[in-house]
C-alpha cells in the first residue's frame, strides 16, 4: 500500500516538473507576444482572444475536471501571463531604472540634482511685481539658495482668480536671476511657449493639472531646457511615469519629478503628501525626485518635519513657496511663508543632517 503512495507521488512530482517547464516554456512565448505588440501599440489584454481559448479548452476538457475548474485555472495563467508582460513593458521605458541603473543627475549652472546632494528650491507661488520677486530673491541668495521659483502662467481654479503676468512675469525672473545669479523655474502651461521659457527661464514647470497635458508634455519633450513634471492631483504613480517617459521619449532627457499631494478625504491638509511616492519614484526611475512641502500640505506650521521625512525617504530636493508679505499674495497666501519663517525653516532642514549640499 505505502509502496503504491510512493508510486504514485513519484508519478505526480514528475508530472509537476513538466507543468513547471510548460508553463515557462508558455511565459518565454507569452513575453515575445507582448514584445511584439508593444512594438505595434496593441494593447496587452485582449478579452475576446482569452474567451476563444477558454471555450476550446472547456470544449475539449476529457475531465476529470469540471469546466468551471479549467475555466479558473487558465484564468489564473492568463492572469499572471499578462503581469508579465505589464512588467517587461514597465522595464522597457526609458525611465525605468532596469533600463538606465545609474540616476540622472541634473546640472543647473553648478547645482547638481539627482546625485548625493539635496537641493532647496524656493520662492513665491506667483509672480507679483518685480519688488517683490527681488525681495525674495535678495533673501534666498542671502541664505546661499540657488533655485528660484515663482509662477507666470498660474492654471487657477477660478477663472476669475489672478492668472498670474504671463511673459511680462518670466521677464520678471530672468532679469533677477541675472542679477541675483539664481537659477529660475517657472510653470509653462501651452506647448507654444516652449522657445519663450528657453529665452527667459531655466527649468520648466509643468504643473500638477497639466501633468496629462500630452500635447504639452510632447512640446516639453522638445524643449532644450530641463523639465519639473508636477503629480498629477489625482494620478497613481504608474500614471505619473508615464507622464515623465512622454517628455522623455521626445528627446528631452533632464526631467525631475516632484511629488506634491494627492487629493484623498482629508481635510487637515490641502493634500496628502505621499512620502511613498519617493522610494517608489526613485526605485522605479532613475529620475531626481522632490517633494513640494507648500502644496501637499497647504499650510506652514507642519513643513520642518514633511521636509525632513521628505529628505529620510530620499528626496533629492525640497520645494517651499516664499512671500515678502503673504497675507497679500494674490494666489495660495495661507501656504506662503514670510521670509523670517522660511530662514527658520531653512536652519531647522540644514541642522536635520537630511540635507547635503
Ligand atoms: C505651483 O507650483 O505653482 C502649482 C500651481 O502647483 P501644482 O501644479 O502642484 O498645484
Ligand atoms: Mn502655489
Amino acid at each position: 500500500m505505502a509502496e503504491a503512495l510512493d508510486q504514485l507521488r513519484e508519478q505526480l512530482n514528475g508530472i509537476n516538473y513538466e507543468l513547471l517547464r510548460l508553463l515557462n516554456e508558455r511565459a518565454s512565448i507569452v513575453r515575445e507576444i507582448g514584445e511584439i505588440k508593444e512594438k505595434q501599440g496593441v494593447p496587452k489584454f485582449d478579452p475576446v482572444r482569452e474567451r476563444a481559448m477558454l471555450e476550446e479548452l472547456t470544449r475539449v476538457n476529457p475531465g476529470p475536471f469540471k469546466d468551471a475548474e479549467i475555466r479558473h485555472l487558465f484564468k489564473e495563467i492568463f492572469k499572471a501571463s499578462l503581469n508579465l508582460q505589464e512588467e517587461d513593458h514597465k522595464q522597457q521605458l526609458l525611465v525605468s531604472r532596469k533600463k538606465q541603473p545609474q540616476s540622472t543627475v541634473i546640472n543647473l549652472q553648478g547645482t547638481l540634482i539627482g546625485g548625493d546632494t539635496q537641493v532647496m528650491v524656493a520662492g513665491p507661488c506667483s509672480v507679483e511685481s518685480y519688488d517683490q520677486l527681488r525681495t525674495v530673491a535678495a533673501a534666498l541668495k542671502q541664505a546661499g539658495i540657488k533655485v528660484m521659483r515663482g509662477g507666470a502662467f498660474k492654471p487657477r481654479t477660478s477663472p476669475y482668480d489672478f492668472q498670474g503676468l504671463g511673459v511680462e512675469g518670466l521677464k520678471m525672473l530672468k532679469e533677477v536671476a541675472d542679477e541675483f545669479g539664481l537659477v529660475t523655474i517657472s510653470e509653462i502651461v501651452h506647448p507654444d511657449h516652449m522657445e519663450l521659457a528657453e529665452q527667459y527661464i531655466d527649468v520648466i514647470q509643468i504643473g500638477a493639472r497639466n501633468m496629462q497635458n500630452f500635447e504639452l508634455l510632447k512640446a516639453a519633450g522638445e524643449a532644450k531646457i530641463p523639465v519639473l513634471l508636477k503629480r498629477g492631483i489625482a494620478a497613481t504613480l504608474e500614471e505619473f511615469v508615464h507622464a515623465a517617459e512622454y517628455i522623455v521619449v521626445k528627446g528631452n532627457s533632464e526631467v525631475m519629478l516632484i511629488e506634491r499631494g494627492i487629493r484623498t478625504y482629508e481635510k487637515w491638509t490641502r493634500n496628502t503628501l505621499d512620502i511613498s511616492a519617493v522610494p517608489l519614484l526613485k526605485q522605479e526611475t532613475h529620475l531626481p525626485v522632490m517633494v513640494d512641502i507648500s502644496h501637499s500640505t497647504g499650510r506652514k506650521d507642519i513643513l520642518l518635519p514633511c521636509a525632513r521625512a521628505a529628505l529620510a525617504a530620499g528626496a533629492d530636493g525640497i520645494m517651499v513657496e516664499v512671500h515678502p508679505d503673504p497675507q497679500t499674495a494674490l494666489s495660495d497666501a495661507a501656504q506662503q511663508l514670510d521670509i523670517p519663517q522660511f530662514e527658520q525653516l531653512w536652519s531647522g532642514i540644514l541642522n536635520s543632517g537630511l540635507f547635503h549640499q
